[in-house]
């Protein structure tokens, strides 16, 4: 077979747990010397390619030496014409319709740097992305469920950000920042994850701001952004090399039933998926370097993990990172979890991409449904 089929479990015809989706989003080729340089390709929305185009002197344009064209399946992808619209309805919608219901949710930006995580995230000011979006559809949603006088909402952010297996917070300095603007060579003062049976996972003095209506949300994730900004200029501080974590409590109070409903959604913004080493970040030794892709690939064991066929067999390596330790009540179980893996699509980047693809397809073992023109 021509076929790297990454995908496959000829065994069952089950798509594994739906509670896990992992999707694609290739960005487009934006420098034009760049254009005929393509690496990979949205064959259908599900799959994508590394087309066979190695017309290098060596390769044997025939049948026998030809390197093979590699596949990927997921469970969507987002071909380089997709736009933010396409990504917020197809990602975001569902996720919030649950979100409503109670289920916890974690939307995570996955790749190298460059390939579009913060623009799929966050996005422009004139194109925003599924943060921004979802900020003000929760308070859509909000003012057109709260028809009767008994319900209420209440809406709390946080914002942390996870840097060599220490979490930071980033809106604890926005509360008095008119009062003591920050020093940049102030020392960090880091957060310690606590996991209780009674409140399940919390963050010991983390700043929670709640508030009341859709600008108001995404004010105190600007704030939280600036924060992070400013800690890259820091000689020890690589913003690439961290994870930027919002997350949206929700709150329903019904007062007729005496009920409350409680849901966490977080969105991440993960650090740059490509190698580290010792020499290019900034000051660090390499204990710090290894540290810097501990949470990445505690992340993808933990998907893997969760989507295994034989729940009961597996355990969950939560406790092996941080960022897996504060998403525990989020990701699985009853949760929804996206993973997008954004890619860059030409040549030079083509290595990346394949890691990155492979990290998802790792997480998550997707079914070749119909295999065509395998000869
Ligand atoms: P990352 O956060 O993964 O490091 P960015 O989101 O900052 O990458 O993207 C790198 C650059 O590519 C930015 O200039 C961004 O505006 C642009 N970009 C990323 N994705 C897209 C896209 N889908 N369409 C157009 N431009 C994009
Ligand atoms: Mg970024």
């Amino acid at each position: 077979s021509a076929e790297e089929d990454c995908g496959a479990d000829e065994s069952t015809d089950s798509r594994g747990n739906n509670n896990v989706k992992v999707m694609v989003r290739l960005k487009p080729i934006d420098a034009p010397e760049k254009q005929y340089n393509v690496a990979v390709v949205a064959l259908d929305e599900s799959t994508v390619e590394f087309p066979n185009n190695d017309t290098s002197p060596g390769s044997t344009n025939g049948v026998q030496g030809e390197s093979p064209s590699r596949s990927f399946h997921f469970d969507y992808v987002f071909g380089t014409n997709s736009t933010q619209d396409d990504v917020y309805d197809f990602v975001a919608e569902e996720m919030l319709d649950q979100f409503f219901t109670g289920y916890n949710s974690t939307i995570l930006a996955y790749g190298q740097t460059g390939s579009g995580k913060s623009y799929t995230m966050f996005g422009p000011i004139d194109n925003r992305g599924l943060i921004p979006r979802i900020c003000h559809e929760i308070f859509e949603r909000i003012g057109l469920l709260k028809s009767s006088a008994d319900i209420e909402y209440v809406v709390s952010v946080s914002f942390l950000e996870i840097y060599l297996e220490k979490v930071y917070d980033l809106l604890g300095e926005s509360i008095n920042k008119s009062a003591s603007p920050k020093k940049t060579s102030e020392k960090r003062t880091s957060l310690t994850i606590h996991e209780s049976s009674t409140f399940g996972v919390y963050v010991q003095s983390a700043t929670v701001i709640s508030v009341s209506d859709g600008d108001e949300l995404l004010h105190c994730i600007h704030l939280g952004e600036s924060q992070r900004c400013k800690s890259s200029t820091d000689m020890n501080f690589e913003s690439s090399r961290s994870h930027a974590i919002v997350k949206i409590n929700l709150l329903k109070r019904d007062n007729l039933e005496g009920s409350i409903q409680k849901s966490d959604l977080f969105l991440v913004d993960l650090a740059g998926s490509e190698k580290v080493s010792k020499t290019n970040a900034v000051g660090a030794t390499l204990e710090e370097a290894k540290k810097i892709n501990l949470s990445l690939s505690s992340l993808g064991n933990v998907i893997n993990a969760l989507t295994q066929k034989d729940k009961k067999r597996t355990h969950i390596p939560y406790r092996d990172s941080q960022l897996t330790r504060l998403l525990r009540d989020s990701l699985g179980g009853n949760s929804k979890t996206t993973l997008i893996l954004n890619c860059a699509c030409d040549k030079s980047n083509e290595a990346e991409t394949l890691t990155t693809l492979r990290f998802g397809s790792r997480a998550k073992q997707i079914e070749n449904k119909a295999i065509v023109n395998r000869s």
